[in-house]
């Protein structure tokens, strides 16, 4: 007997109890609410920002029978093939050299995960980075060389910026002074998660981060654990804003991570939030924001500031809300 279980043993026979230890942890995983299963709650889409278009999409395609992830594919497609989404493939805002870059992962109930990061030239990163989780024996892929595998799996080349999206480089070269807007409402990353009528998760995102970052700059956004985070036991999360900052504190992976000690979604945003706060009270010159569902279908979101929104799409019924937020009273 190894010391942990001799340990768990001792401690239940000290109270006149024995129990297997596969009975032990059915008690352990049920006494964590996240982890409980909710059908009334399922399906469900949830993403981040006023994305009515996207999370329409994905929940038609739960709704044809598809699976989550197919869902999440197709949801962040519309919102990359749209040229008014200024923060994500064609029509994205380029960085300060006027070249669009692209990054994005996907996440699927087995724990699967592929990424595309510093993509150029093609508009559905999203679905090259499924390309990578299944087509690959990779996960994260970058530059040219994901282009180049990109073309190889029959996407199309194509020039991702856009008169308007040049029109506003141009405009911003004249200053070339780089300060992130705390929001762009309806225009930001996408990061998007879904539930299937079983409760099974995927979630992903997609973006061409920051505008007018530097030649070379990734984000969050396609970082396993920082943009984005699944695990079918216990739920997932997705993150948006600057994306340096949700590097720094891992922020997805720790949301989902609470939830698996037993915080609700919401408890669990609010401490990934206050985990940025705390090292900086006094700065509040940028924003970042979660979403995120436990495995019951419960969502959690919070962000630094007012102005984040996320839409959601459960028991038929779609709504867009806007969360509480760190500087709230502050
Ligand atoms: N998180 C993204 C990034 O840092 C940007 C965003 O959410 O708009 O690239």
């Amino acid at each position: 007997m190894n010391r942990r279980k001799f340990l768990q043993n001792t401690a239940l026979s000290g109270l006149g109890l024995t129990v297997g230890t596969s009975a032990l942890a059915k008690t352990v995983s049920e006494s964590n609410p996240n982890t409980e299963i909710n059908k009334e709650n399922y399906p469900l889409v949830i993403a981040t920002w006023n994305v009515p278009n996207a999370v329409s999409k994905a929940w038609q395609t739960l709704q044809s029978g598809k699976s989550a992830l197919d869902a999440i594919e197709k949801g962040c497609n519309v919102e990359e093939e749209d040229p008014n989404n200024s923060s994500v493939g064609y029509g994205g805002l380029p960085d300060r050299d006027g070249r669009v870059t692209l990054d994005a992962c996907i996440m699927d109930e087995k724990g699967n995960y592929g990424s595309v990061v510093f993509l150029q030239n093609i508009v559905n990163a999203i679905s090259v980075a499924r390309k990578v989780m299944e087509e690959t024996p990779h996960v994260l892929m970058a530059g040219d060389g994901a282009e180049q595998f990109a073309v190889s799996q029959g996407f199309k080349r194509q020039n991702l910026l856009t008169e308007k999206s040049k029109q506003a480089w141009q405009e911003w070269l004249k200053k070339s002074e780089y300060k992130p807007v705390i929001n762009i409402e309806n225009h930001d990353t996408i990061g998007m998660l879904a539930m299937d009528k079983d409760g099974t998760l995927s979630g992903g995102c997609t973006t061409s981060g920051l505008a007018y970052k530097m030649h070379g700059r990734v984000g969050d956004s396609p970082i396993i654990g920082s943009g984005l985070f699944v695990d079918n036991e216990v739920g997932a999360a997705t993150a948006t804003g600057v994306g340096e900052e949700v590097l720094k504190t891992v922020g997805s992976f720790l949301i989902v991570e609470l939830m698996r000690q037993g915080k609700s979604p919401q408890q669990a945003c609010e401490e990934a939030v206050d985990r940025i706060m705390k090292k900086q009270p006094d700065r509040r010159d940028f924003q970042v924001a979660y979403i995120a569902v436990n495995k019951k279908g419960e969502i959690g979101s919070y962000s630094i500031h007012e102005g984040f929104s996320y839409t959601i799409y459960q028991n038929g019924e779609m709504k867009n809300i806007k969360p509480g937020f760190w500087f709230d009273g502050k």
